[in-house]
């Protein structure tokens, strides 16, 4: 595992442009602003020095992502396990402090964390690893990180999730996901008084979107009447505001996600039993949201709280226009379904469509829909997943929850 002492670790000059994007606060210095990486190890941890020679930090370097180098500290580090471990250690803390009402929460969040490349989620006594960077990777590191958690969150097990484009960025060989302790693989996780399948090795991001653990009972708490789930995954929002409204329908493109959400509304059948009152069962449709929130607004659907939370659109800076165009139709179309008094509860995971861009999107599809927003909240990411002012992209999701008033 990379050891590291003020002498002893490899040393990469930056240009002066990317030594003040350090100045300013951020921790990644792009590729394009490496002077001299000679004989650089990949996946070292290296000192980062300006163009005079000046030591500016030490940092994890990548032999070929655009983010060649990701800060760790302003200081020399001399023990690169010793500092993994601290700074888990103080990951796990720092969600003591600003988590409640759950036993699924995110306790490493990457750079947010100051641990770049690493994210672990828990979901009540399973832990799930994802390891995104070069620097991460080595066996040594990663039984370093696996030791601490293991110790301090005593989990059944530790499974791994491969993202495998993430691997083929950091030019990392393919590995699959799978256990990397224990042997349990599924759970039952509880969050906001609300209990959730969970297998740990499948699904999407590490099984389910913890990121929207606040903004479920934010939404909980306004929804009523008819209410509409679009792209509602497993569940979450739909669950949530079951036992708010008089009917629930939850809509996706993806049937495996589907039959979980039914699974967790069996799991859930205490919380909603006569709470809905025509039907004791949310309904669960497989469909295209575009496609059915067209044909439902022509046919005169209505409804009083909708939920869009859609993939991201926008992956790429490129996507911009098209991604910005499909959140417009989107909320047009749910707009036009609300009836006054309605609440529309909106959100974006894109990183590239920042909260004034999703707001401004959001006021001309109300114009066109001729229809009032009265802002309720513009909320973000639950606090699990911190974000750090000074690198923008930790901040991700916008999540606008909207009162129709006519
Ligand atoms: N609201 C969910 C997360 C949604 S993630 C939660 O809180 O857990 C986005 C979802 O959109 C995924 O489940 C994906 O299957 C679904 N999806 C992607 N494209 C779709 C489309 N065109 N129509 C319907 N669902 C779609």
């Amino acid at each position: 595992m990379p050891q590291t002492t003020a002498t002893a670790v490899p040393a990469v000059k930056i240009s002066a442009r990317g030594a003040s994007r350090l100045h300013s606060g951020h921790v990644w210095v792009y590729r394009s602003d490496l002077v001299s990486e000679d004989g650089v190890a990949i996946g070292s941890v290296v000192a980062v020095k300006d163009q005079r020679g000046k030591f500016l930090g030490t940092a994890l370097y990548s032999s070929s992502s655009q983010i060649a180098l990701r800060l760790i500290a302003h200081e020399a580090v001399a023990d690169f396990s010793a500092l993994l471990r601290e700074r888990i250690r103080k990951a796990i803390a720092y969600r003591e402090t600003v988590v409640e009402n759950t036993n699924a929460y995110r306790v490493v969040f990457s750079e947010a964390d100051f641990l770049p490349g690493l994210i672990v989620d828990r979901y009540n006594d399973i832990v799930s690893v994802q390891i995104l960077t070069q620097a991460m990777d080595p066996e040594g590191v990663r039984q370093t990180l696996i030791a601490e958690l293991a110790e301090h969150l005593r989990p059944f097990s530790i499974v791994e999730r491969v993202e495998q484009r993430a691997r083929q960025l950091e030019n990392l060989p393919a590995r699959s996901s799978g256990l990397l302790q224990g042997e349990k693989t599924s759970t039952i996780f509880t969050m906001n008084g609300v209990q959730f399948h969970c297998d740990a090795l499948e699904g999407q991001k590490t099984g389910a979107f913890l990121d929207q653990r606040e903004n479920y009972a934010a939404a909980a708490q306004y929804a009523h009447g008819d209410a509409l789930d679009v792209f509602c995954y497993q569940g979450g929002f739909a669950l949530h505001l079951a036992p708010r409204c008089a009917r629930v329908m939850g809509v996706d493109s993806s049937l495996p996600a589907l039959e979980i959400a039914d699974r967790n509304a069996a799991l859930n059948a205490q919380l909603l039993d006569g709470r809905l009152s025509d039907r004791k069962e949310i309904e669960w449709i497989e469909a295209n949201a575009f496609d059915l929130l067209k044909d439902y607004a022509a046919s005169g659907h209505r409804y009083d709280t909708i939920v869009l939370d859609p993939p991201a659109f926008a992956k790429t800076k490129r996507d911009l226009d098209s991604a910005m165009r499909g959140y417009k139709e989107l909320n047009l179309r749910a707009l036009k379904m609300l009836r006054p008094g309605g609440i529309l509860v909106t959100c974006s995971c894109s990183y590239h469509v920042s909260q004034p861009d999703f707001l401004q999107m959001l006021a001309e599809a109300a114009a066109d829909a001729r229809r009032t927003l009265r802002l309720i909240e513009v909320r973000g990411q639950a606090k699990d997943h911190p974000m750090l002012l000074s690198v923008p992209e930790t901040a991700y999701l916008k999540c606008v929850i909207s009162f129709v008033s006519s």
